[in-house]
């Protein structure tokens, strides 16, 4: 008998109720009874949700009031001291601590946050050292266990593995490998199952992403000492080992071989690990779960071929020890499709969102169990869909193929190299040693957002709304003059998202009205859908930008978002290769850059935050997308005269084996994330000799803190000092929207207040 099962639920409510109930919560109008109350009424929703979808083993531990990471790291009691200051360590004081830093005299700088994989989740960072004691918090846990089972739900909870939980950590201290503490670790854990089962658990998830990268024989060794401790301290318990977003690879006859009760395999991004784990030989004793649906796209599944790898497995090990899943936690797609009204019906028809893909998965676990028949009706719309998706006009654009099959090499290249390009624009633009900027957005105030929402609901007009706009723009280049910032930027007021915007107005994509995801914390974004071929139908920005420039003498930095991280935060086409998708958004974008050209912007940023969350997991597959990715951001901006000065900007990435890359994108000035990390990154560069400038963010706009002058002097000079004080910019290390103007004025005026104490000492 197939079991339907889900790996995670989007936990922010279908109308982001967590976001609101969270930030009412910071901003003192939400107790912490409420915001618990708040909480539980989410779960409760999220489980129902399952239940009506049919599935049959459902998550418990997915929810969390900021993230999984953090959760697992309060779980063991690996919350670093300074944040157990606050109080009890699963307390929200000291939890939220840990995860926004505490603002004001005596704050504390929270912990970092990074990239889960690759997806466009960001997790917080926990910090290991020597010192690292572990002790079990379960409180919580154990607590939404008890709500599960209480409601009825078939309850399976969901555990970050040890080993992962570890890996994904720093060490506070160079050359500490946090895998050391493993033996430290493991008896929590044990604890924690022993506890599970006492609650009435009978079946555990233990997910150990870390096989979605490349192991060593450190961690390899570390994964099987893990299962074993972990099976001997709960006999009886049903134990699942899942990894998701890769193929196992090498290491799946390691996952075969552990001591648990089922294995999950992602069949999404590694079809080909079914026929690997049956040619190896599944183990008697152990059933796998296939994730054949798509958890990190939204698009319908193909149900006909998914039930194919279905009965392929069932064939070789029987209905018994197959179960069916998504491929991966369903955090990373919208709720469901119920809000979607606005866009074409046909385009609609196409997708699936969380609940939707739950029902996929129990169909075809019906179909699976009691044959097709069983699920005839969605088998039969699945196959129309497909049909209709391949041969719809709404796809093909035959101009855009045209286009990009014209392509030659010199289109992906500047003209001339950085150092005459250098002196080109040093003789154009007038800027100071230590040139101050910004990343690009300014704050999103809630008179803006009230802006926004009344032109949506038509309750003004074009006109009423641009001249908000503009108001805005001249409010915010007039504070940047004051401040003293050398190269200003129009702010992104029209910006709602830097990604949705340009989806809003680029041909091949679509808009969702409740399409939202967690990026990180409260932050939701809602990623466009790209459908067909790509074109950019009319200029997107320039207007907003040539009114910004023509209200300064100071030159104004035009700000577009980069193919590659268009790219990486929309749902794409599953239909033909990432590649050739970016080339379309590229030349899209190339279009827009060269219309600021023509209208007097003499620098240009391209943003590409998503640039390093694009490369493959693992090693075999990254030259192909450096590639490809590097290419398209050439091609976005070759265009360009010699003394038109490209930047770009990428945040939270980790660089060290990924420079060259970042050289070969040839772009003029650089910003990068390097506050949080401590300009660790740096290093990186000035070792590669990094050729063109570079603005390493000298602080953190992820927290309401405001940095000290004497703070960002003392980064600065760090910065200088690796890599060249000619070569250095001098910014925030991220755009301030999230921030609000009494936090980014301060800092900013902070920031040029140090940028010329640098420049004064020579
Ligand atoms: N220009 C964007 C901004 O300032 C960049 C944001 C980002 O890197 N995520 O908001
Ligand atoms: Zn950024």
């Amino acid at each position: 008998m197939a079991t339907s099962l889900n790996l995670g639920y989007p936990r922010i409510g279908p109308r982001r109720e967590l976001k609101r109930a969270t930030e009412d919560f910071w901003a003192g109008r939400l107790d912490a009874e409420g915001l618990e109350a708040a909480a539980a009424e989410i779960r409760a929703g999220m489980w129902r949700a399952q239940a009506a979808a049919g599935i049959d083993s459902v998550p418990v531990g997915d929810f969390s009031f900021y993230d999984q990471v953090l959760d697992a790291a309060v779980l063991v009691g690996a919350l670093p001291a300074r944040y157990r200051a606050l109080g009890d360590p699963t307390g929200l004081p000291a939890y939220f601590a840990a995860a926004r830093g505490v603002a004001g005299e005596g704050g504390l700088a929270p912990l970092e946050m990074t990239k889960w994989f690759d997806t466009n989740y960001h997790y917080i960072v926990p910090e290991y050292s020597e010192e690292t004691e572990f002790s079990l918090h379960p409180e919580r846990l154990l607590a939404q266990l008890r709500e599960a089972l209480a409601l009825g739900v078939p309850a399976r909870p969901v555990l970050l593995g040890p080993v992962s939980l570890l890996r994904l950590g720093k060490p506070t201290a160079p050359g500490f490998d946090p895998l050391s503490l493993l033996g430290r670790l493991l008896p929590v854990y044990a604890e924690l199952l022993a506890k599970l089962r006492e609650e009435g658990a009978a079946f555990v998830q233990i997910d150990e992403p870390i096989f979605a990268t490349d192991l060593g024989d450190v961690e390899r060794a570390a994964l099987r000492r893990s299962f074993e401790v972990l099976r001997a301290a709960a006999p009886g318990l049903r134990l699942m080992l899942a990894s998701y977003f890769a193929s196992y690879g090498k290491d799946l006859g390691l996952a075969l071989s552990l001591p648990v009760d089922v294995l999950h395999l992602d069949l999404v991004r590694a079809p080909r690990d079914l026929a690997g784990a049956l040619s190896q030989g599944v183990p008697e004793a152990l059933s796998l779960s296939l994730g054949v649906i798509d958890g990190r796209n939204v698009w319908r599944a193909n149900l006909r071929e998914a039930l194919g790898l279905l009965e392929e497995g069932q064939r070789v090990l029987g209905g018994e020890r197959i179960l069916v899943a998504p491929s991966c936690s369903l955090l990373h797609v919208p709720i469901d499709l119920g809000a979607e009204t606005a866009m074409p019906q046909e385009l609609r028809g196409w997708l699936a969102f969380a609940g939707e893909k739950l029902r996929e998965v129990s169909a075809l676990a019906a179909a699976l169990t009691k044959g097709p028949e069983a699920a005839q009706d969605a088998l039969a719309e699945s196959d129309r869909q497909v049909a209709a998706r391949a041969a719809s006009p709404l796809v093909h654009d035959p101009a855009v193929r045209a286009r990009l099959a014209a392509l030659g090499p010199d289109d992906a290249r500047r003209k001339s190299p950085g150092e005459l390009r250098r002196a080109a624009q040093g003789a154009r633009i007038p800027l100071p040693e230590l040139p101050t900027t910004t990343i690009g957005s300014f704050p999103q105030t809630p008179e803006l957002r009230a802006l926004r929402a009344k032109r949506r609901s038509g309750e003004i007009g074009d006109a009423a709304y641009e001249e908000g706009i503009r108001a805005e723009i001249a409010r915010v280049v007039r504070l940047q003059e004051e401040i003293g910032l050398d190269l200003l930027v129009h702010g992104e007021a029209e910006r709602n998202d830097m990604v949705e915007y340009f989806g809003e107005q680029l041909a091949g994509f679509a808009a969702t009205q409740g399409g939202w995801v967690q990026s990180y914390g409260t932050r939701c974004v809602k990623p466009p859908i790209i459908y067909g071929d790509v074109h950019r139908p009319q200029p997107m920005t320039v207007r907003w930008l040539s009114y910004a420039q023509s209200l300064t003498e100071r030159p104004v930095k035009g700000m577009l978002t980069g193919p590659v991280t268009i790219l990486q935060w929309s749902f794409v086409r599953d239909d033909q290769p990432r590649e050739t998708t970016a080339k379309q958004i590229a030349l899209a974008i190339r279009d827009e850059v060269l219309d600021l050209e023509a209208a007097g912007i003499l620098a240009i940023q391209i943003d590409e935050p998503a640039f390093r969350e694009g490369v493959p997991l693992q090693q075999t597959e990254r030259d192909d997308y450096l590639r490809w990715a590097t290419e398209a951001f050439r091609l976005a901006t070759a265009g360009v005269r010699d003394e038109t000065q490209i930047h770009s900007h990428m945040c939270y990435s980790e660089f060290n084996d990924i420079v060259p890359a970042i050289a070969d994108l040839d772009a003029d000035v650089i910003s990068i994330e390097a506050a949080r990390s401590g300009m660790e990154l740096l290093e990186a560069f000035s070792r590669f000799a990094y050729p063109n400038e570079i603005g390493p963010g000298v602080y953190d706009i992820h927290s309401p803190r405001v940095p000290g002058v004497e703070e960002m002097a003392e980064a600065l000079r760090a910065a200088a000092e690796v890599l060249g004080r000619t070569k250095v910019w001098v910014n925030p290390d991220c755009g301030l929207k999230t921030r609000r103007f009494e936090e980014a004025v301060p800092a900013l005026r902070n920031m040029v207040a140090a940028a010329r104490a640098v420049r004064e000492q020579g």
